[in-house]
């Protein structure tokens, strides 16, 4: 499997732009289920153009998360700033026209409409020609199935189908849930390269994925969660072996 550096492109494009305002900015984020806390004073940000990668241990808190994040799920404290703004009450859908993508962990298509009825969901009229072709340029496979209901194909081209529809939306910050997981290597290499198109385009992204390497490979910053808290925040190469053998050590690291 190829290693993330040249897959996403980092240096490519002059990496992120420090000297501006954030993207995205999470200041002192609780949240939990009912009674349950899970996230506790989380705060980070995501410099425009750039990949940040979000990891740690099972249960740490990074799908909860990219949830509030995306608005799914209303935090007990904080604040989320999307471009300055402080979108916290924001609805998803307004988050969603505002440029800011989640891409679900588990495929986010509907698995009984077809992969055309899935690229045009939320698309104009006018448009759907446009999306369909856009979607196709991306991932040729996609335009031998555009008939076919998007349940029956396999687990890479639902995965190519729930990416690719985030890119119809001219995404600027794309949130991405272990896109890589059960998938090929070979699959997985088709995705990442999908992903450094949308960042050369100007997209950022947050990425909370299994392989390890892969991630402190893309990544021009990393966080790492450890029990709902921010464990550690910083360059990829700023890791301490601690932090390492305590939080990422169980995950996979053959990205
Ligand atoms: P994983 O890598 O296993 O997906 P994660 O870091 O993404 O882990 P979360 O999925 O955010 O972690 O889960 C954090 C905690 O919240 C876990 O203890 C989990 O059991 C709990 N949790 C997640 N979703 C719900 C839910 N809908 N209702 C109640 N508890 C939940």
């Amino acid at each position: 499997m190829t290693v993330g550096v040249s897959v996403t492109g980092r240096e490519d494009r002059g990496g992120p732009r420090a000297d501006e305002p954030p993207l995205l900015e999470v200041r002192g984020i609780d949240a939990g289920y009912g009674g349950l806390g899970v996230l506790e004073d989380v705060s980070f940000t995501v410099p425009r153009n750039s990949v940040v990668a979000l990891l740690g241990p099972n249960g740490a808190g990074k799908t909860t998360l990219l949830r509030v994040i995306s608005g799914l799920l209303r935090p007990t404290g904080g604040h989320v700033l999307f471009d300055g703004e402080d979108i916290t009450a924001a609805r998803p859908h307004r988050r969603a026209r505002q440029g800011l993508c989640h891409i679900p962990e588990g495929r986010g298509v509907y698995p009984s409409l077809t992969v055309r009825e899935n690229l045009v969901l939320h698309t104009w009229k006018r448009q759907e020609r446009a999306a369909v072709e856009r979607a196709v340029e991306n991932f040729p496979v996609l335009g031998r199935k555009l008939n076919q209901r998007a349940g029956e194909l396999s687990g890479g081209q639902q995965q190519m189908l729930s990416v690719v529809r985030s890119y119809l939306d001219d995404p600027r910050l794309v949130l991405v849930d272990e896109v890589s997981m059960g998938l090929a290597p070979v699959v997985v290499d088709q995705i990442y390269e999908f992903l450094a198109r949308i960042i050369r385009e100007g997209a950022s992204l947050l990425l909370v994925e299994q392989y390890v390497n892969r991630a402190l490979a893309a990544a021009d910053r990393v966080c790492v969660l450890a029990k709902g808290r921010i464990a550690y925040d910083g360059e990829p190469t700023g890791i301490r072996e601690e932090i390492f053998e305590h939080y990422l050590g169980t995950a996979s690291a053959t990205g």
